[in-house]
């Protein structure tokens, strides 16, 4: 699970950061809105924790601003201020849920898993490009009805091309997304990987998907 802490005091970032670590999360922190706005518009998230209160850009600003770009992700609000207009025009900029501060981590983690089921269900829907179709739930592939094996790594990889079609990954890109890491000397690993994929997605059909963009990465398209 992938959490994007949006939280200039660092005193709570950290608190945030390592309470969701020792529960196996994978967490960035963005110290202001703007790099919140950019870092939350680039990655996948299962969830955003935003605070209100930001340097830059505020809090309920960045989620319009995201849902905007059409990100979905269920957003988590942290106000300081208890005010029922704070927590309606919080609502209404399209945050799912709110939380006052200080708050216990225990609400916190509560509010942060009941958000991530309600996220999940709403991408359960089945995904499909051209005659690909990939089941979030079950975590099935089927191309021309006829199902591929995939590996975890591989079905990862499938499921970030699906969920961002005609787009161009980057390498870098991928390596976030699908392994979490961000490092140069990683890229030869998705290369191997992306093979991987083709072999069992496109070699046996006449209409390739999965293309190489020289220099750049790869895209899902038709072709
Ligand atoms: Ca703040």
């Amino acid at each position: 699970m992938r959490v994007l802490v949006v939280e200039d005091e660092k005193k709570v970032a950290n608190f945030i950061k390592r309470g969701l670590e020792e529960e196996s999360f994978t967490v960035d922190v963005a110290q202001d809105g703007e790099e919140g706005l950019s870092l939350g518009g680039q990655n996948f998230y299962d969830v955003i924790i935003m605070d209100v209160m930001l340097p830059k850009m505020d809090g309920l600003a960045v989620i319009k601003a995201l849902r905007e770009k059409d990100v979905r992700t269920p957003v988590l609000c942290l106000t300081a201020k208890d005010t029922v207009e704070d927590i309606v025009s919080g609502l209404d900029s399209g945050s799912d849920d709110y939380l006052t501060k200080p708050f216990a981590f225990a609400e916190l983690l509560a509010r942060l898993r009941a958000l991530i089921r309600r996220g999940a269900q709403e991408r359960g829907a089945e995904l499909t490009f051209a005659d690909l179709r990939l089941d979030p739930v079950s975590h099935r592939v089927w191309r021309s009805e006829k199902e591929i094996e995939l590996t975890a790594k591989e079905y990862g990889l499938l499921e970030y091309f699906m969920r961002n079609p005609n787009q161009v990954l980057t390498r870098t890109q991928i390596a976030e997304h699908v392994w979490d890491y961000t490092f140069d000397s990683f890229t030869n690993i998705i290369d191997v990987y992306v093979n991987y994929l083709r072999k069992k997605v496109d070699r046996d059909y006449d209409k390739k998907l999965i293309h190489t963009v020289r220099g750049v990465g790869y895209v899902l398209q038709e072709d």
